[in-house]
């Protein structure tokens, strides 16, 4: 199964590709992701994206492209895999259609993750992750059981996005309405696009989603 989720940030997208992926036996690909790992470890893509990233802009397209045609040829991509966060603009759409066809492969299909963009500014300046296994929290909505130390792991240390922050989150807003959000149509047109409400909460979006992939 080969699937993108799309929404604004803060919607949901990397916790329920997380969720969906581990179900389906799937890989999860996220370009934020991969592009914090190379800022972190200081690659000529990291650096010339770090300060992008701080403002929350867009990464130039071919960068993004470059990792993701690359990340496809990888063996655990075989089974298929969830696009979280690319493609987040029109050029990019069409670079992953050329892209997919030219390794004889197809879409199926395109979830958008629907929210108010007031609830997304909380959502996204709250959230933090367990340093050691990922495990994302919010300060509001889902704290660790015991406070300090993570659910999932038992680790003591939590890190915050450096563009988690209210600046950087409402620039992130504008790019998505300017950018990304032209690609529900793009993608509604090639009659792929299912929407879930991403206001639901979590269990209940994962729910809505495998209904609509038929997965149990
Ligand atoms: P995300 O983790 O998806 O919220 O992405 C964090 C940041 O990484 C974004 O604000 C962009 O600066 C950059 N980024 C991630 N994916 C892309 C993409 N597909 N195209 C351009 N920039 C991206």
């Amino acid at each position: 199964m080969r699937l993108i989720f799309l929404g604004p940030p803060g919607a949901g997208k990397g916790t329920q590709a997380q969720r969906i992926a581990d179900a389906l036996n799937i890989v999860q690909l996220s370009t934020g992701e991969m592009l914090r790992t190379a800022v972190a470890e200081g690659t000529e893509v990291g650096k010339k994206a770090k300060p992008i990233m701080e403002r929350g802009d867009l990464v130039p397209d071919d960068i993004v492209v470059g990792i993701i045609d690359e990340r496809f040829g990888a063996p655990d991509c075989a089974n298929g895999f969830i696009l979280d966060g690319f493609p987040r603009n029109t050029a990019q759409a069409e670079a992953l259609d050329k892209v997919l066809a030219a390794r004889d492969l197809q879409l199926d299909h395109v979830v958008e993750l629907k929210v108010d963009d007031e609830a997304l500014v909380e959502r996204i300046t709250g959230r933090f992750t367990c340093e050691n296994c990922g495990e994302g929290y919010h300060d509001k909505f889902k704290r660790p059981v015991k406070p300090g130390i993570c659910d999932r792991c038992g680790h003591r240390k939590f890190s915050r996005r450096a563009d988690d922050n209210e600046q950087t989150v409402r620039s992130r807003l504008e790019v998505y309405h300017r950018e990304t959000a032209p690609l529900l149509a793009y993608y509604s047109a090639q009659s792929k696009l299912k929407s879930v409400d991403g206001m639901a909460d979590m269990d209940d979006v994962t729910a809505q989603i495998k209904a609509i992939l038929g997965a149990p």
